[in-house]
């Protein structure tokens, strides 16, 4: 079953157009990573996603429903925004009581689910704390529990951890993890790359509002591109091979190291570095713009 289904939904602010025709769906229990560039319109996708923003044209289907529905959907769907948008002036506990609150829990449940997750989490020490108070990577993590108060089936996170030391990183990814085994899908937007290699079930990259190759991460490489790359400090050109140049460099790829390389060398050329061909090569390659 298909958890999201997108076809060709289209944002404008103004004149801008954030989004163009994107379509994609994600299948339930896996995660699904959204690359792009600043700019790209990897927010607004979550935000229309989580009810948040509008389209103005095309398909949305989440759990089934369109999104006129989206009361009867709003507490499977787990947001955890870019900003942090935690009430600053009140503790742990009393953040995430008014928040269940909101969604539609009774206070009895809301502090029981709270307790149990800060404890999950290894946030029980901050319960009484005032939030203004705790760190960048716990103020994440406790976005991450707010969104978990409802038990969501999807969660959407957008940026999640960025400005995160690895560390915390790390255990935040484990988290998903773990949720993933409870079949809970993600969505997650980001410009880590390795961190889209080692997360996703299926990457999407997104440029200028436009999405322009999705597949699973080690399907990618194979289908566009070769193994390897050839780095060169000058512009060169040789027929035959896939390549692109990118501030006055030159890169090849090449499924067979030593054919290229001795064809190069015919040319007196050589390569500076030889390396295989990571997914920052195959944005570079399909938009030539980085990340
Ligand atoms: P990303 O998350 O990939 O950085 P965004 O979705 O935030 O991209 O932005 C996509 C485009 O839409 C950008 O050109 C951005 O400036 C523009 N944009 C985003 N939000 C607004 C807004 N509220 N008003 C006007 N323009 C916006």
């Amino acid at each position: 079953m298909n958890v999201i289904e997108i076809k060709s939904i289209t944002k404008y602010y103004k004149n801008i157009k954030a989004l163009d025709g994107v379509s994609f769906s994600l299948e339930e229990g896996n995660i699904l990573s959204l690359i792009g560039p600043n700019g790209s319109g990897k927010t607004t996708l979550t935000k229309i996603i989580s009810g948040f923003s509008k389209a103005n044209s095309g398909e949305i289907k989440i759990f089934g429903k369109n999104l006129d529905e989206f009361k009867k959907i709003k507490n499977k769907i787990g947001l955890v925004p870019q900003e942090n948008n935690l009430d600053q002036d009140i503790n742990v506990l009393e953040n995430l009581i008014i928040h269940s609150e909101l969604c539609g829990l009774n206070t009895k449940v809301a502090k029981e689910r709270s307790l149990n997750l800060l404890q999950k989490f290894g946030l029980d020490k901050y319960v009484h704390e005032d939030t203004r108070n705790l760190s960048g990577g716990t103020k994440r993590k406790m976005m991450l529990i707010r969104a978990l108060l409802t038990n969501p089936k999807l969660l959407i996170l957008d940026e999640p951890t960025i400005g995160l030391d690895p560390a915390i990183r790390r255990q935040f990814w484990n988290i998903v993890i773990d949720l993933k085994s409870q079949n809970v899908s993600t969505i997650f937007t980001t410009h880590y790359m390795e961190e889209a290699n080692f997360m996703a079930d299926e990457i999407a990259f997104i440029n200028r509002g436009k999405l322009i190759l999705s597949g699973k991460p080690q399907d990618l490489i194979k289908n566009v591109l070769e193994n390897f790359v050839f780095e060169m400090k000058e512009k060169v050109s040789i027929d035959g091979y896939k390549s692109y140049v990118y501030e006055n460099k030159t890169f090849i790829f090449t499924p067979n190291k030593e054919i290229l390389l001795s064809n190069l060398k015919l040319k007196g050329i050589e390569p500076s570095t030889i390396r295989e061909t990571t997914l920052d090569d195959m944005f570079l390659y399909l938009t030539g713009e980085k990340i």
